[in-house]
């Protein structure tokens, strides 16, 4: 791990509406006057989003000049699904992607041609050799679905000999979690930089609704203040941005390699933590 080039980089959605998409215009120049690393957009459960992906990544990616990195779930796809959006995107000149298992959308039962996320790493890489810089998906506080830690980490592991150049880190909000996981990383000879992945605190009940879908525990002491604030939103987003500043600065000061900001496609609240961390002089090139 580096600390003197951190690597900062934003996620978004793809927008549904033209008012969305106008938003994410402004958000999206916004964020780039920073100048992170690179942005990343992501891809709905079972493909649901795969035209809107692809139009936002190219559409960002121009207008911007940022690298863009297209998130790919292989759950319900077929090989032959992956080679042409690989080859869409290739075309194109896109050469960073986020590859994934996903989520069956609710509803499906059989998955598609590819169980796990190490099993597109690895197509990707047989498909298109070195082309693309691939993220992989890591969980500190372990992924939801795992029979037990150790086969969790076996199996992140798995990604990284498939071919993965770096990670992006479910969000936390206990650092222990994350430099637990580095550690044990470390004991099994992962190299690659994992970067914690970061989501700022603006609306309680949304928060909680994603943590608990996607595992991430929210510590006691951080929900008991946020619920005592009730519908106060200015009380959260000023608490919010307090421990999550504070989460970020010290896990860049222990070492952590960057941070990827889970947007939710706005800017304020990271401009706002990026701003408390005095991120501004550390810009990427
Ligand atoms: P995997 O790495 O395949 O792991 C999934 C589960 O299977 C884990 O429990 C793992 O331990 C187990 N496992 C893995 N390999 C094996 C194996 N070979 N044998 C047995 N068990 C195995 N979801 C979306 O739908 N769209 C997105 O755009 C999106 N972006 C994300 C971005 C980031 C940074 C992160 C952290 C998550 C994102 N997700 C997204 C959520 C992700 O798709 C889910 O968490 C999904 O449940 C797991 O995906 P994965 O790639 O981590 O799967």
């Amino acid at each position: 791990m580096t600390q003197t080039s951190p690597v900062f980089s934003c996620e978004f959605f793809p927008p549904k509406t033209e008012d969305g998409i106008n938003k994410l215009t402004a958000t999206s120049k916004a964020l780039a006057a920073v100048k992170p690393r690179f942005f990343s957009v992501t891809f709905g459960a079972g493909g649901s989003t795969r035209d809107r992906t692809f139009e936002t990544v190219i559409d960002l990616q121009e207008k911007s000049g940022i690298d863009t990195a297209p998130h790919l779930s292989c759950i319900s796809s077929t090989r032959e699904n992956i080679r042409e959006m690989l080859t869409g995107y290739q075309d194109k000149g896109i050469n960073h992607i986020v590859a994934l298992r996903g989520d069956m959308p609710s509803g499906m039962v059989e998955a598609g041609e590819f169980r796990y996320a190490n099993e597109l790493v690895a197509f990707i890489r047989e498909e298109t050799g070195d082309h693309f810089h691939i993220e992989v998906a890591a969980y500190p506080e372990y992924h939801p679905q795992a029979t037990s830690p150790d086969k969790d980490l076996a199996n992140f592991k798995r990604k990284v000999d498939a071919g993965a150049s770096s990670a992006i880190t479910q969000y936390f909000y206990n650092p222990d979690a994350y430099f637990q996981f580095i550690d044990r990383c470390n004991t099994i000879d992962i190299d690659i930089d994992i970067v914690p992945g970061i989501m700022p605190i603006t609306n309680y009940y949304q928060l909680t609704r994603f943590s608990d879908a996607c595992g991430a525990e929210i510590p006691r002491w951080i929900r008991k203040r946020l619920e005592s604030y009730g519908e106060d939103l200015e009380s959260i987003r000023a608490f919010g941005e307090e421990v999550v500043a504070g989460l970020c600065a010290q896990l860049l000061e222990q070492g952590a390699p960057g941070l990827h900001f889970y947007t939710l496609n706005r800017a304020e609240p990271v401009l706002a933590i990026w701003n408390r961390l005095g991120l501004n002089t550390l810009q990427q090139n």
